[in-house]
């Protein structure tokens, strides 16, 4: 049986438009960027665009994994744009923008999964606009040499987001081509590589994991000195894709965000609209002011 719950009052969005948020299509367009606002059909874009966030998506639309809530295609990527770092450079310049969330595909098939061209992307953003704090959200490297790593913390993201996604008992039916200890160590090793550095992750509920579980990756997360956590609810980009099994309350998140703040978490977002780049740099600016 494939029937959905019903999609509650709380998941109520913006309608996309407006001059803000055409100014932003329009950026995007001319500067042949993908964005995971896009891809991922997320419903904050309406409200995001009409600020000028957008997350740019490098590395092509076309994705190694298959992950099953995911809305970007898989297959067989194009070759890297060696312009596409400059693109965006040119792009964030444009908007304007104080915080800029940079995200790509998964790419399996280049020997250093894409770190290189994250490393580009960082630099040539902090040449341009050297103001803007920077947010990277990875792909996990899973298939690298781990040294690859060091590539991507040597450009100094101020930032660094990798998302578990999910409780480690749904990764065969959500992830099925990650493993969830491979990437809590990955944002470990990022803060040991830099101590400096914000390290960030989320996951999506509604997915068919317990609060229990739930409460288990908050500790996971906390014993490897993630420091920041968003939690939201997973939507079905179509029905092919992973059932909802249930709409989350707000009262639920609520008791999420507060046991987050608990276990050590500088910075928390839990909200049904919650993602991973939702009110990033509203959220970073605050925390860098306290
Ligand atoms: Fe884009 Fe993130 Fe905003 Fe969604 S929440 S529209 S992905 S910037
Ligand atoms: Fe989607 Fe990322 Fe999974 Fe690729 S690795 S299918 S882009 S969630």
């Amino acid at each position: 049986d494939n029937a959905q719950p019903k999609k509650p009052s709380w998941i109520r969005v913006k309608a996309p438009g407006g001059p803000g948020y055409n100014d932003t299509h329009k950026i995007m367009r001319d500067h042949g960027l993908s964005t995971v606002c896009e891809e991922a059909g997320c419903p904050n874009v309406g409200e995001c665009w009409s600020r000028g966030h957008a997350t740019m998506m490098i590395m092509g639309e076309i994705c190694t994994r298959g992950c099953t809530f995911c809305n970007v295609a898989t297959g067989r990527p194009d070759a890297l744009d060696v312009f596409e770092p400059g693109r965006v450079a040119h792009a964030v310049h444009k908007l304007g923008l104080q915080h800029v969330v940079i995200t790509s595909v998964d790419r399996d098939d280049l020997e250093d999964g894409g770190a290189d061209h994250f490393a580009q992307t960082i630099r040539a953003i902090r040449h341009r606009s050297p103001e803007t704090t920077i947010e990277i959200l990875t792909p996990d490297f899973l298939k690298c040499d781990p040294s690859v790593l060091e590539i991507v913390v040597e450009a100094k993201p101020d930032v660094f987001n990798h998302n578990l996604e999910t409780v480690p008992g749904l990764y065969p039916t959500v992830r099925p081509g990650a493993r969830y200890f491979h990437s809590l160590r990955l944002l470990q090793r990022v803060k040991e590589l830099d101590p400096t550095m914000f390290t960030k992750s989320g996951i999506m509920v509604g997915l068919g994991e317990d609060k229990q579980g739930v409460q288990q990756v908050m500790d996971d997360m906390r014993a490897a000195d993630i420091d920041f956590l968003t939690i939201g609810q997973y939507l079905q980009p179509t029905p092919k894709h992973h059932a909802v099994e249930r709409f989350v309350t707000p009262e639920e998140f609520k008791a999420y965000e507060k046991a987050a703040f608990g276990k050590g978490f500088l910075m928390v977002s839990a909200t049904p609209l919650t993602r991973s780049s939702y009110h990033a740099g509203d959220d970073f600016a605050r925390l860098r002011e306290a």
